[in-house]
Protein backbone atom coordinates (compact mmCIF):
# COMPACT_ATOMS: atom_id res chain seq x y z
CA UNK A 1 0.00 0.00 0.00
CA UNK A 2 0.88 3.55 -1.05
CA UNK A 3 0.26 6.81 -0.45
CA UNK A 4 -0.41 9.23 -3.25
CA UNK A 5 0.13 13.06 -3.41
CA UNK A 6 -3.22 13.42 -5.47
CA UNK A 7 -1.95 17.31 -6.01
CA UNK A 8 -0.49 17.57 -9.31
CA UNK A 9 1.27 21.57 -8.67
CA UNK A 10 3.57 22.87 -5.89
CA UNK A 11 3.04 26.21 -4.96
CA UNK A 12 2.00 28.66 -2.64
CA UNK A 13 -1.20 31.23 -3.66
CA UNK A 14 -3.39 32.53 -1.04
CA UNK A 15 -6.57 34.48 -0.49
CA UNK A 16 -7.08 37.14 1.65
CA UNK A 17 -10.03 38.76 3.56
CA UNK A 18 -10.70 41.95 5.81
CA UNK A 19 -13.64 43.17 7.60
CA UNK A 20 -14.02 46.36 9.30
CA UNK A 21 -17.06 47.92 11.11
CA UNK A 22 -19.09 45.14 11.47
CA UNK A 23 -20.73 42.94 14.36
CA UNK A 24 -19.41 39.94 14.89
CA UNK A 25 -16.29 40.54 12.29
CA UNK A 26 -14.58 37.01 12.31
CA UNK A 27 -17.58 35.38 11.53
CA UNK A 28 -18.12 37.25 8.24
CA UNK A 29 -14.40 36.86 7.63
CA UNK A 30 -14.56 33.19 8.15
CA UNK A 31 -18.15 32.80 5.41
CA UNK A 32 -15.82 35.30 3.03
CA UNK A 33 -12.93 32.81 3.16
CA UNK A 34 -15.07 30.14 3.09
CA UNK A 35 -16.07 31.36 -0.55
CA UNK A 36 -12.05 31.60 -1.60
CA UNK A 37 -11.18 28.22 -0.03
CA UNK A 38 -10.17 27.05 -3.91
CA UNK A 39 -7.21 29.89 -3.31
CA UNK A 40 -5.74 27.63 -0.83
CA UNK A 41 -6.24 24.53 1.30
CA UNK A 42 -3.47 24.37 3.15
CA UNK A 43 -4.17 26.53 6.05
CA UNK A 44 -6.66 28.85 7.29
CA UNK A 45 -6.48 31.55 10.11
CA UNK A 46 -8.15 35.08 11.38
CA UNK A 47 -7.21 37.76 13.55
CA UNK A 48 -10.27 40.01 15.19
CA UNK A 49 -9.76 43.27 16.88
CA UNK A 50 -12.53 44.63 19.43
CA UNK A 51 -10.43 48.10 19.64
CA UNK A 52 -8.23 46.99 22.21
CA UNK A 53 -6.77 43.81 21.48
CA UNK A 54 -6.09 41.35 18.38
CA UNK A 55 -6.83 37.73 18.99
CA UNK A 56 -6.08 34.82 16.62
CA UNK A 57 -6.82 31.56 15.89
CA UNK A 58 -4.91 29.86 12.98
CA UNK A 59 -4.42 26.11 11.96
CA UNK A 60 -3.63 23.88 9.17
CA UNK A 61 -6.72 22.51 7.79
CA UNK A 62 -9.75 23.76 5.41
CA UNK A 63 -12.00 26.48 6.56
CA UNK A 64 -14.59 24.46 8.32
CA UNK A 65 -12.35 22.47 9.90
CA UNK A 66 -10.50 24.97 11.81
CA UNK A 67 -13.17 27.43 13.29
CA UNK A 68 -15.53 25.81 15.52
CA UNK A 69 -18.29 27.97 16.83
CA UNK A 70 -16.12 28.54 20.03
CA UNK A 71 -13.04 30.08 18.16
CA UNK A 72 -15.16 32.19 16.12
CA UNK A 73 -16.82 33.21 19.84
CA UNK A 74 -13.30 34.03 21.16
CA UNK A 75 -12.63 36.09 18.30
CA UNK A 76 -14.40 39.15 19.68
CA UNK A 77 -14.35 42.77 17.41
CA UNK A 78 -15.30 44.50 14.77
CA UNK A 79 -12.36 44.18 13.08
CA UNK A 80 -10.86 41.11 11.56
CA UNK A 81 -8.47 39.85 8.75
CA UNK A 82 -7.85 36.18 7.51
CA UNK A 83 -6.48 34.39 5.29
CA UNK A 84 -6.20 31.10 3.22
CA UNK A 85 -3.12 29.44 2.29
CA UNK A 86 -2.48 27.41 -0.55
CA UNK A 87 0.48 24.61 -0.74
CA UNK A 88 0.17 21.50 -2.84
CA UNK A 89 3.64 20.26 -1.15
CA UNK A 90 2.02 17.36 0.43
CA UNK A 91 3.90 18.46 3.96
CA UNK A 92 2.08 21.03 5.92
CA UNK A 93 3.88 23.77 7.79
CA UNK A 94 1.48 24.96 10.84
CA UNK A 95 4.35 27.69 11.66
CA UNK A 96 3.72 29.11 8.09
CA UNK A 97 -0.23 29.61 8.26
CA UNK A 98 -1.74 33.00 8.83
CA UNK A 99 -2.67 36.06 9.54
CA UNK A 100 0.94 36.46 11.25
CA UNK A 101 0.35 38.16 14.54
CA UNK A 102 3.54 39.73 16.14
CA UNK A 103 3.68 42.25 19.64
CA UNK A 104 6.73 44.82 18.94
CA UNK A 105 7.21 48.50 20.67
CA UNK A 106 4.55 50.15 18.72
CA UNK A 107 1.89 47.65 19.82
CA UNK A 108 0.45 44.47 17.65
CA UNK A 109 0.31 44.07 14.33
CA UNK A 110 -1.32 41.03 12.27
CA UNK A 111 -1.22 40.83 8.76
CA UNK A 112 -2.63 38.32 5.55
CA UNK A 113 -0.53 38.24 2.20
CA UNK A 114 -1.05 36.94 -0.70
CA UNK A 115 2.12 37.48 -3.09
CA UNK A 116 5.65 36.75 -3.48
CA UNK A 117 8.39 39.28 -2.83
CA UNK A 118 11.46 38.85 -4.96
CA UNK A 119 13.84 40.78 -2.81
CA UNK A 120 12.50 38.33 -0.07
CA UNK A 121 16.15 36.78 0.44
CA UNK A 122 18.12 40.15 0.75
CA UNK A 123 15.72 41.28 3.09
CA UNK A 124 15.85 38.59 5.27
CA UNK A 125 19.80 38.20 5.31
CA UNK A 126 19.83 42.04 6.53
CA UNK A 127 17.10 41.49 9.13
CA UNK A 128 18.83 38.32 10.30
CA UNK A 129 22.28 40.17 10.71
CA UNK A 130 20.30 43.30 12.34
CA UNK A 131 19.35 40.39 15.08
CA UNK A 132 15.62 39.47 14.14
CA UNK A 133 14.50 36.17 14.55
CA UNK A 134 12.18 34.55 12.49
CA UNK A 135 9.86 32.50 12.74
CA UNK A 136 8.48 31.13 9.97
CA UNK A 137 9.77 30.42 6.56
CA UNK A 138 7.26 33.51 4.57
CA UNK A 139 8.59 36.06 2.82
CA UNK A 140 4.97 37.92 4.26
CA UNK A 141 7.15 38.06 8.29
CA UNK A 142 9.86 40.12 6.86
CA UNK A 143 7.30 43.08 6.57
CA UNK A 144 6.57 42.56 10.15
CA UNK A 145 10.35 43.09 11.30
CA UNK A 146 10.96 45.64 8.89
CA UNK A 147 8.06 47.64 10.79
CA UNK A 148 9.25 46.68 14.08
CA UNK A 149 13.18 47.41 13.09
CA UNK A 150 11.84 51.29 11.78
CA UNK A 151 13.17 53.57 14.77
CA UNK A 152 9.86 55.88 13.44
CA UNK A 153 7.69 55.92 16.19
CA UNK A 154 4.83 56.98 13.98
CA UNK A 155 3.18 53.86 12.63
CA UNK A 156 2.57 55.00 9.04
CA UNK A 157 5.88 56.38 8.36
CA UNK A 158 7.15 53.23 9.58
CA UNK A 159 4.85 51.02 6.72
CA UNK A 160 5.31 53.77 4.47
CA UNK A 161 9.46 53.23 5.10
CA UNK A 162 9.32 49.67 5.07
CA UNK A 163 6.89 48.96 2.34
CA UNK A 164 9.43 51.14 -0.24
CA UNK A 165 11.80 48.54 0.92
CA UNK A 166 9.65 45.10 -0.73
CA UNK A 167 9.74 44.29 -4.10
CA UNK A 168 7.40 41.95 -5.88
CA UNK A 169 3.98 40.65 -5.53
CA UNK A 170 1.74 42.04 -2.22
CA UNK A 171 -1.44 42.39 -1.23
CA UNK A 172 -1.64 43.09 2.27
CA UNK A 173 -4.48 43.35 4.76
CA UNK A 174 -3.22 44.75 8.26
CA UNK A 175 -4.85 44.63 11.29
CA UNK A 176 -3.75 47.36 14.41
CA UNK A 177 -6.20 47.03 17.45
CA UNK A 178 -7.96 50.11 16.04
CA UNK A 179 -7.04 50.31 12.35
CA UNK A 180 -7.30 48.01 9.49
CA UNK A 181 -5.34 48.56 6.43
CA UNK A 182 -5.38 47.42 3.01
CA UNK A 183 -2.60 47.78 0.32
CA UNK A 184 -1.05 46.47 -2.77
CA UNK A 185 2.42 46.72 -4.51
CA UNK A 186 2.70 49.51 -7.04
CA UNK A 187 2.12 46.76 -9.90
CA UNK A 188 -0.92 45.48 -8.52
CA UNK A 189 -0.07 41.94 -9.61
CA UNK A 190 -2.20 39.88 -6.92
CA UNK A 191 -5.98 41.42 -6.77
CA UNK A 192 -7.76 43.45 -3.57
CA UNK A 193 -10.90 44.28 -3.72
CA UNK A 194 -12.99 46.89 -1.83
CA UNK A 195 -17.04 45.88 -0.55
CA UNK A 196 -19.36 47.50 1.32
CA UNK A 197 -21.28 45.66 3.77
CA UNK A 198 -24.03 48.19 4.86
CA UNK A 199 -24.46 50.21 7.94
CA UNK A 200 -21.13 51.79 7.37
CA UNK A 201 -18.98 48.14 7.03
CA UNK A 202 -16.51 47.42 5.03
CA UNK A 203 -15.06 44.05 3.23
CA UNK A 204 -11.96 43.29 1.47
CA UNK A 205 -11.20 40.42 -0.12
CA UNK A 206 -9.29 38.36 -3.14
CA UNK A 207 -12.11 38.22 -5.28
CA UNK A 208 -15.66 39.10 -5.48
CA UNK A 209 -17.10 35.79 -4.79
CA UNK A 210 -16.06 36.39 -0.82
CA UNK A 211 -18.35 39.37 -0.91
CA UNK A 212 -21.76 38.02 -2.77
CA UNK A 213 -21.71 35.46 0.32
CA UNK A 214 -22.18 37.97 2.59
CA UNK A 215 -24.64 40.35 0.58
CA UNK A 216 -22.54 42.75 0.04
CA UNK A 217 -21.45 44.94 -3.17
CA UNK A 218 -18.20 45.69 -4.81
CA UNK A 219 -17.27 49.37 -4.79
CA UNK A 220 -13.95 49.00 -6.39
CA UNK A 221 -10.36 47.57 -6.32
CA UNK A 222 -7.31 48.64 -3.75
CA UNK A 223 -5.68 50.71 -6.68
CA UNK A 224 -1.91 49.43 -7.68
CA UNK A 225 0.31 51.23 -5.06
CA UNK A 226 -2.57 52.39 -3.14
CA UNK A 227 -2.57 52.24 0.76
CA UNK A 228 -6.45 52.19 1.59
CA UNK A 229 -6.80 52.76 6.12
CA UNK A 230 -10.27 52.25 7.93
CA UNK A 231 -10.20 53.68 11.19
CA UNK A 232 -13.02 55.20 13.40
CA UNK A 233 -13.14 58.37 10.69
CA UNK A 234 -13.95 55.97 7.67
CA UNK A 235 -12.19 55.10 4.72
CA UNK A 236 -8.93 56.94 3.42
CA UNK A 237 -6.38 56.89 1.07
CA UNK A 238 -3.28 57.95 0.04
CA UNK A 239 -1.10 57.20 -2.71
CA UNK A 240 2.75 57.48 -2.22
CA UNK A 241 4.68 55.38 -4.67
CA UNK A 242 6.15 56.41 -7.80
CA UNK A 243 3.16 55.42 -10.74
CA UNK A 244 4.12 52.18 -12.17
CA UNK A 245 2.62 50.25 -15.39
CA UNK A 246 -0.23 47.93 -13.76
CA UNK A 247 0.27 44.62 -14.44
CA UNK A 248 -2.42 42.16 -13.15
CA UNK A 249 -2.54 38.56 -13.06
CA UNK A 250 -3.82 37.75 -16.68
CA UNK A 251 -3.75 33.81 -15.14
CA UNK A 252 -6.40 35.03 -12.75
CA UNK A 253 -8.50 35.57 -15.24
CA UNK A 254 -7.57 32.00 -17.58
CA UNK A 255 -7.33 29.61 -13.80
CA UNK A 256 -7.24 30.63 -10.59
CA UNK A 257 -10.10 32.76 -9.68
CA UNK A 258 -13.65 31.34 -9.12
CA UNK A 259 -15.57 31.81 -12.27
CA UNK A 260 -18.39 33.72 -10.67
CA UNK A 261 -16.21 36.72 -9.20
CA UNK A 262 -15.70 39.83 -11.60
CA UNK A 263 -12.51 41.16 -12.83
CA UNK A 264 -11.01 43.90 -11.94
CA UNK A 265 -12.21 45.39 -15.67
CA UNK A 266 -15.72 44.65 -14.24
CA UNK A 267 -16.21 41.43 -16.60
CA UNK A 268 -17.12 38.34 -14.70
CA UNK A 269 -14.66 35.58 -15.10
CA UNK A 270 -16.82 33.42 -16.62
CA UNK A 271 -16.80 35.76 -19.55
CA UNK A 272 -13.90 36.09 -20.42
CA UNK A 273 -13.01 32.35 -19.85
CA UNK A 274 -16.19 31.68 -22.54
CA UNK A 275 -14.00 34.40 -24.50
CA UNK A 276 -10.75 32.89 -25.01
CA UNK A 277 -12.52 29.68 -25.72
CA UNK A 278 -14.38 32.06 -28.72
CA UNK A 279 -10.40 33.09 -29.49
CA UNK A 280 -9.23 29.79 -29.59
CA UNK A 281 -11.81 28.28 -31.68
CA UNK A 282 -11.04 31.67 -34.09
CA UNK A 283 -7.50 30.13 -34.28
CA UNK A 284 -7.29 26.55 -33.92
CA UNK A 285 -10.44 24.82 -35.32
CA UNK A 286 -11.22 21.21 -35.25
CA UNK A 287 -13.15 18.95 -37.60
CA UNK A 288 -14.68 17.20 -34.84
CA UNK A 289 -18.09 16.07 -33.20
CA UNK A 290 -17.96 16.99 -29.88
CA UNK A 291 -16.26 19.65 -27.36
CA UNK A 292 -15.21 18.79 -23.74
CA UNK A 293 -14.15 20.76 -20.86
CA UNK A 294 -11.47 19.57 -18.34
CA UNK A 295 -12.97 20.03 -15.37
CA UNK A 296 -13.62 22.03 -13.52
CA UNK A 297 -11.35 25.11 -14.37
CA UNK A 298 -12.11 24.39 -18.07
CA UNK A 299 -15.83 24.33 -18.85
CA UNK A 300 -16.32 28.58 -19.28
CA UNK A 301 -13.85 27.95 -22.12
CA UNK A 302 -15.01 25.04 -23.99
CA UNK A 303 -18.69 26.06 -24.13
CA UNK A 304 -16.85 29.60 -25.09
CA UNK A 305 -15.27 26.55 -28.18
CA UNK A 306 -18.57 25.26 -28.62
CA UNK A 307 -20.40 28.08 -29.29
CA UNK A 308 -17.91 30.02 -31.57
CA UNK A 309 -17.13 26.28 -33.93
CA UNK A 310 -21.06 25.41 -33.56
CA UNK A 311 -19.90 21.65 -31.62
CA UNK A 312 -21.89 20.78 -29.22
CA UNK A 313 -20.59 20.98 -25.58
CA UNK A 314 -20.94 17.71 -23.68
CA UNK A 315 -20.10 16.23 -20.24
CA UNK A 316 -17.73 13.19 -21.30
CA UNK A 317 -15.56 13.75 -18.38
CA UNK A 318 -16.43 13.89 -15.11
CA UNK A 319 -14.55 14.95 -11.93
CA UNK A 320 -15.16 13.12 -8.39
CA UNK A 321 -14.77 16.52 -5.77
CA UNK A 322 -14.08 14.78 -2.81
CA UNK A 323 -10.31 13.92 -3.03
CA UNK A 324 -8.56 14.71 -1.04
CA UNK A 325 -4.99 15.58 -0.08
CA UNK A 326 -3.24 12.23 -0.28
CA UNK A 327 -4.73 8.61 -0.68
CA UNK A 328 -4.06 5.00 -0.56
CA UNK A 329 -3.37 3.21 -3.33
CA UNK A 330 -3.45 -0.79 -3.52
CA UNK A 331 0.34 -2.58 -3.70
CA UNK A 332 -0.93 -3.61 -6.87
CA UNK A 333 0.46 -1.25 -9.54
CA UNK A 334 -3.09 0.66 -11.19
CA UNK A 335 -1.99 2.84 -14.68
CA UNK A 336 -2.10 6.29 -13.97
CA UNK A 337 -4.50 6.23 -10.46
CA UNK A 338 -3.93 9.59 -9.45
CA UNK A 339 -5.60 10.97 -12.89
CA UNK A 340 -8.31 8.38 -12.36
CA UNK A 341 -9.09 8.92 -9.07
CA UNK A 342 -9.95 12.56 -10.19
CA UNK A 343 -11.31 12.36 -13.41
CA UNK A 344 -13.27 9.59 -15.32
CA UNK A 345 -14.48 9.43 -18.83
CA UNK A 346 -18.43 8.51 -19.81
CA UNK A 347 -17.93 5.79 -22.47
CA UNK A 348 -21.28 6.34 -23.47
CA UNK A 349 -20.88 10.26 -24.57
CA UNK A 350 -16.89 9.69 -26.65
CA UNK A 351 -17.46 6.01 -28.24
CA UNK A 352 -16.38 6.54 -32.34
CA UNK A 353 -16.31 10.25 -31.76
CA UNK A 354 -13.92 12.75 -32.64
CA UNK A 355 -13.78 14.87 -29.94
CA UNK A 356 -12.11 18.24 -28.85
CA UNK A 357 -10.68 18.19 -25.08
CA UNK A 358 -10.00 22.13 -24.10
CA UNK A 359 -8.07 22.69 -21.12
CA UNK A 360 -7.58 25.95 -19.15
CA UNK A 361 -3.54 25.23 -19.29
CA UNK A 362 -0.90 23.20 -19.81
CA UNK A 363 1.75 23.49 -17.38
CA UNK A 364 4.04 20.25 -16.86
CA UNK A 365 1.35 18.29 -19.60
CA UNK A 366 1.18 15.50 -17.43
CA UNK A 367 -2.51 15.89 -16.60
CA UNK A 368 -3.77 16.51 -20.04
CA UNK A 369 -1.53 12.98 -21.32
CA UNK A 370 -3.49 11.38 -18.96
CA UNK A 371 -6.89 12.87 -19.83
CA UNK A 372 -6.08 11.97 -23.55
CA UNK A 373 -5.27 8.49 -22.60
CA UNK A 374 -8.36 8.25 -20.91
CA UNK A 375 -10.82 9.60 -23.57
CA UNK A 376 -9.31 6.94 -26.03
CA UNK A 377 -9.50 4.77 -24.08
CA UNK A 378 -13.41 5.36 -23.69
CA UNK A 379 -13.53 5.11 -27.10
CA UNK A 380 -12.82 8.25 -28.69
CA UNK A 381 -11.43 8.06 -32.37
CA UNK A 382 -9.91 11.21 -31.99
CA UNK A 383 -8.64 13.40 -29.79
CA UNK A 384 -7.94 17.22 -30.27
CA UNK A 385 -6.52 19.18 -27.55
CA UNK A 386 -6.83 22.77 -27.41
CA UNK A 387 -5.72 25.03 -24.08
CA UNK A 388 -7.60 28.64 -23.51
CA UNK A 389 -3.71 29.64 -22.28
CA UNK A 390 -0.99 30.26 -24.53
CA UNK A 391 2.26 27.85 -23.60
CA UNK A 392 3.72 28.48 -20.25
CA UNK A 393 7.09 29.08 -20.90
CA UNK A 394 8.47 30.99 -17.78
CA UNK A 395 7.88 29.94 -14.25
CA UNK A 396 5.61 32.85 -11.85
CA UNK A 397 7.67 34.60 -9.40
CA UNK A 398 4.54 36.78 -8.19
CA UNK A 399 2.40 34.58 -6.14
CA UNK A 400 1.31 32.01 -8.88
CA UNK A 401 4.25 28.95 -7.87
CA UNK A 402 4.18 27.38 -11.60
CA UNK A 403 7.27 24.57 -11.43
CA UNK A 404 10.32 26.15 -12.68
CA UNK A 405 11.71 25.88 -16.56
CA UNK A 406 13.30 22.29 -15.99
CA UNK A 407 9.03 20.86 -15.28
CA UNK A 408 7.31 23.62 -17.66
CA UNK A 409 7.09 21.56 -20.97
CA UNK A 410 6.51 24.78 -23.11
CA UNK A 411 9.68 25.80 -22.01
CA UNK A 412 11.45 22.58 -23.25
CA UNK A 413 9.23 21.48 -25.87
CA UNK A 414 8.06 22.99 -29.64
CA UNK A 415 4.13 22.92 -29.69
CA UNK A 416 4.56 19.82 -32.22
CA UNK A 417 7.08 17.21 -29.65
CA UNK A 418 4.70 18.41 -26.78
CA UNK A 419 1.65 16.90 -29.35
CA UNK A 420 4.00 13.79 -29.56
CA UNK A 421 4.32 13.21 -26.13
CA UNK A 422 0.35 13.93 -25.26
CA UNK A 423 -0.37 11.69 -27.81
CA UNK A 424 -2.93 13.76 -29.10
CA UNK A 425 -4.18 13.80 -32.74
CA UNK A 426 -3.73 18.01 -32.65
CA UNK A 427 -3.01 20.57 -30.64
CA UNK A 428 -3.58 24.12 -30.38
CA UNK A 429 -2.62 26.82 -27.87
CA UNK A 430 -4.58 30.60 -27.60
CA UNK A 431 -1.62 33.33 -28.64
CA UNK A 432 -0.43 35.85 -26.95
CA UNK A 433 -2.04 37.88 -29.44
CA UNK A 434 -5.33 36.68 -28.91
CA UNK A 435 -4.92 36.65 -25.18
CA UNK A 436 -4.09 40.00 -25.43
CA UNK A 437 -7.25 40.90 -27.68
CA UNK A 438 -9.76 39.36 -25.14
CA UNK A 439 -8.91 40.82 -22.10
CA UNK A 440 -10.35 44.15 -21.79
CA UNK A 441 -7.50 47.00 -21.22
CA UNK A 442 -4.72 44.30 -22.07
CA UNK A 443 -1.68 46.79 -21.63
CA UNK A 444 -2.53 46.67 -17.95
CA UNK A 445 -1.93 42.96 -17.36
CA UNK A 446 1.06 40.66 -16.47
CA UNK A 447 2.20 38.05 -19.04
CA UNK A 448 4.81 36.76 -17.80
CA UNK A 449 4.30 33.38 -17.11
CA UNK A 450 4.11 33.46 -21.42
CA UNK A 451 6.58 36.49 -22.64
CA UNK A 452 9.42 36.09 -20.03
CA UNK A 453 8.82 39.83 -19.32
CA UNK A 454 9.13 40.50 -15.95
CA UNK A 455 8.04 44.08 -14.39
CA UNK A 456 9.07 43.43 -11.05
CA UNK A 457 12.29 41.87 -11.44
CA UNK A 458 13.26 37.75 -10.48
CA UNK A 459 14.81 36.87 -7.19
CA UNK A 460 18.55 36.79 -6.45
CA UNK A 461 17.69 33.30 -6.05
CA UNK A 462 16.55 32.76 -10.00
CA UNK A 463 20.11 34.31 -10.97
CA UNK A 464 21.64 32.14 -8.76
CA UNK A 465 20.05 29.04 -10.08
CA UNK A 466 20.77 29.78 -14.13
CA UNK A 467 24.88 30.41 -13.21
CA UNK A 468 24.68 27.29 -11.39
CA UNK A 469 23.20 24.99 -13.80
P1 LIG B 1 -0.09 19.92 -15.55
O1 LIG B 1 -0.45 18.50 -15.34
O2 LIG B 1 0.07 20.28 -16.99
O3 LIG B 1 1.11 20.31 -14.71
O4 LIG B 1 -1.26 20.79 -14.96
C1 LIG B 1 -2.27 21.34 -15.77
C2 LIG B 1 -3.56 21.33 -15.01
O5 LIG B 1 -3.39 21.98 -13.77
C3 LIG B 1 -4.67 22.05 -15.76
O6 LIG B 1 -5.80 21.21 -15.75
C4 LIG B 1 -4.94 23.32 -14.95
O7 LIG B 1 -6.35 23.52 -14.79
C5 LIG B 1 -4.34 23.02 -13.61
N1 LIG B 1 -3.59 24.16 -13.07
C6 LIG B 1 -3.10 25.25 -13.69
N2 LIG B 1 -2.47 26.05 -12.83
C7 LIG B 1 -2.57 25.46 -11.63
C8 LIG B 1 -2.15 25.83 -10.33
O8 LIG B 1 -1.53 26.87 -10.12
N3 LIG B 1 -2.46 24.94 -9.33
C9 LIG B 1 -3.14 23.77 -9.56
N4 LIG B 1 -3.41 22.93 -8.55
N5 LIG B 1 -3.56 23.41 -10.77
C10 LIG B 1 -3.27 24.24 -11.78
FE1 LIG C 1 0.17 35.85 -13.12
FE2 LIG C 1 1.84 34.68 -14.83
FE3 LIG C 1 2.29 37.19 -14.04
FE4 LIG C 1 2.56 35.16 -12.33
S1 LIG C 1 3.80 35.54 -14.17
S2 LIG C 1 1.56 37.12 -11.93
S3 LIG C 1 0.93 33.76 -13.00
S4 LIG C 1 0.53 36.44 -15.25
MG1 LIG D 1 -7.66 21.79 -14.55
Amino acid sequence: MTLAATKDRTGEQCGVVGVFNAPEAAKLAYLALYALQHRGQESAGIAASDGRRVRLHKAPGLVADVFGEPDLEALRGHMAIGHVRYSTTGSTHPHNAQPLLARYHGGSLAIAHNGNLTNADELRREMEKRGAIFQTSTDSEILLHLVAHTSSPDFDEALLLSLMRLKGAYSIVLLTPDRLLAFRDPHGFRPLEIGELGDGGYILASETCAMDILGAHRVREVEPGEIVTFSSEGMSSQTPFARSRPAFCVFENIYFSRPDSVSASGKSICEIRADLGRELAREHPADADLVLGVPDSAMPAAIGYSRESGLPFDLGLIRNHYVGRTFIEPRQHIRDFGAKVKYNAVRGMLEGKRVVVVDDSIVRGTTIGKIVKMVRGAGATEVHVRSSAPPLAHPCYYGVDTPSYGELVAANLEVEEIRQQIGADTLGYLSIEGLAKVMPNSASYCFACFNGDYLAGRPESFTKAIMED
